[in-house]
């Protein structure tokens, strides 16, 4: 058996009848297929952690060395420059540093919740007067807070939320009709 594209010599077990790279070209220049493929590769890098790490670290590394080759890391040097290029559009460096401005109030907001917000300013003066690295400074405050403060500050940052009822599946595995019959069934009155 040969390819019906060109003409090589082909395994009888051959489905489409052509060669690998024949049947290959083809498949990439049927839009249909190249949707349906890459649909499928999409739902996989959602669905898939260990396959979107792997696909990233892929990547990664081909990039780093694709830039050995001094044409292909001039092409990346123009890609970053065309980039930063939209930065220079009006309004869009305003946003971004509008952004960035909330952007710290949240990340200060997330490191610092383990403190409750009587003890800020303490903390804020054990590492700015006191010099006091931050793991140092916590350990203090963490010392000085009583039990019920600890509490209160573990609800307050959402650990409370886990205290309503959890129903489980077993719990409630009944249809509502049923139940509800069987309630009426056994309701006193
Ligand atoms: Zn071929």
């Amino acid at each position: 058996m040969i390819c019906s594209d060109c003409s090589r010599p082909i395994t009888r077990q051959s489905k489409t009848g052509r060669c690998r790279s024949c049947a290959a070209r083809r498949c990439g220049s049927d839009p249909v297929m190249v949707a349906r493929r890459s649909e499928a590769l999409r739902r996989r890098m959602r669905d898939d952690p260990a396959f979107r790490a792997r696909r990233a670290r892929e990547l990664h590394c081909r990039n780093l060395s694709a830039r050995k080759d001094p044409a292909v890391a001039a092409r990346f040097l123009e890609i970053i420059r065309e980039n930063r290029k939209g930065l220079n559009k009006p309004g869009v460096r305003e946003r971004w540093l509008a952004g960035r401005k909330e952007a710290g109030r949240k990340r200060h907001e997330t490191v610092m919740a383990w403190c409750p917000p009587e003890y800020r300013a303490e903390y804020k003066r054990l590492r700015q007067s006191k010099k006091m690295l931050a793991a140092e400074a916590k350990r203090i405050i963490l010392a000085q807070l009583t039990p019920f403060e600890r509490k209160m500050q573990a609800v307050r940052t959402g650990a409370g939320i886990s205290a309503k009822p959890v129903l489980r599946a077993s719990d409630h595995s009944y249809s509502l009709i049923g139940n509800s019959s069987q309630l009426a069934a056994g309701a006193p009155g």
